[in-house]
């Protein structure tokens, strides 16, 4: 599902990359989720997000605005705790530590960056790892190397859940993933390798970049460069995986030249409406699987 042909498309003139539609494949996670909740008894205990906001970034208070949206439309209760920027490290470890304790919360979300001087892994490794929804505790990052029972990172899970659905092959590929960041990079390349693909990581001291893209069957880009990857990084008939987003004037454009890299991908994600709408849906997904798992892997 969730793929469309691009050719044609004004503008796009000679791609024949097919579209992997990050904005269907994200509403059919949502809706499967939204399913399953209101498929339970009326009396049923429903699925609880905490989100954890400090300061007055604006950035960072549309992504949590949208978060607590998309809990409300699949029918996960969600509470909203916001700090000021100037909390202090007792007044933030204490906020993480009560809903570590609240048997309404099922998971915990630190929206991301804290502002100075506040030092974003100590507080990560506060959250109780069972209700890291956002997997970024040392305890969970082990786990998913380690092959076992844990929460992963929204945003790789969903690179992981645009390929399966889109049915593109991973196990046996060369997956080539430029970015070697904790919250994408990294977490993919695990993913990718419990997938049997074999994984090359990527970061700026890199050499020969070009060349290592274009050994890949699925290249994905998390650079955080506008465009950075171009028609020359693209082995003809890869699938092609855009994470980046990076405002311009122009609007949002990912880190993937999209019309040139289409002239020779097979299957390509567009920004926007590829990753993006799948972080929070994985987001969603992995609240509802930390209900499930509550006790599990505390
Ligand atoms: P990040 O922490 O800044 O990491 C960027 C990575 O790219 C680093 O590993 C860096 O290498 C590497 N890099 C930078 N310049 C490079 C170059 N010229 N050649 C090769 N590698 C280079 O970024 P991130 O958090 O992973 O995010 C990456 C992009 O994804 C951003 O555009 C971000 O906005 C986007 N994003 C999207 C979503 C979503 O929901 N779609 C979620 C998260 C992030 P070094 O390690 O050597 O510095």
């Amino acid at each position: 599902m969730g793929l469309s042909n691009v050719y044609g498309v004004p503008g796009r003139v000679g791609s024949t990359a097919r579209l992997i539609d990050g904005r269907a494949i994200g509403a059919a996670l949502r809706e499967e989720i939204a399913t399953e909740i209101a498929g339970r008894p009326a009396r049923a205990r429903r699925p609880g997000l905490a989100t954890i906001l400090v300061g007055a970034d604006p950035a960072s208070e549309v992504y949590v605005g949208s978060k607590h949206r998309a809990c409300a439309e699949a029918g996960i209760q969600s509470i909203d705790e916001r700090l000021p920027a100037n909390c202090g490290e007792d007044v933030l470890a204490a906020t993480i530590e009560r809903l570590n304790e609240d048997d309404a919360v099922d998971g915990i979300l630190l929206q991301l960056p804290l502002p100075a001087p506040l030092e974003a892994d100590r507080f990560i490794d506060l959250i109780d790892p069972a209700k890291d929804v956002d997997g970024l505790t040392a305890a969970n990052v082990g786990r998913l190397w380690l092959g076992r029972p844990g929460l992963a990172p929204c945003t790789p899970q969903g690179v992981i859940e645009l390929l399966e659905r889109s049915e593109r092959k991973i196990e046996g590929r060369e997956a080539v993933i430029v970015g070697r960041s904790a919250l994408v990079g990294k977490p993919l390349a695990a993913m990718l390798l419990a997938r049997n693909a074999t994984v090359t990581i990527c970061h700026s001291c890199t050499s020969d970049l070009i060349a290592r893209c274009r050994e890949a069957d699925i290249l994905v880009a998390a650079v955080g460069v506008p465009e950075m990857l171009g028609a020359d990084h693209v082995k003809p008939g890869a699938t092609v995986i855009d994470v980046g987003i990076n405002r311009r004037d122009d609007g949002l454009v990912g880190d993937v030249d999209f019309v040139a890299a289409s002239r020779v991908a097979g299957a390509i994600t567009p920004v926007p409406g590829g990753v993006g709408p799948l972080t929070i849906a994985c987001l969603l997904s992995n609240t509802v699987k930390a209900e499930r798992a509550r006790g599990v892997w505390s």
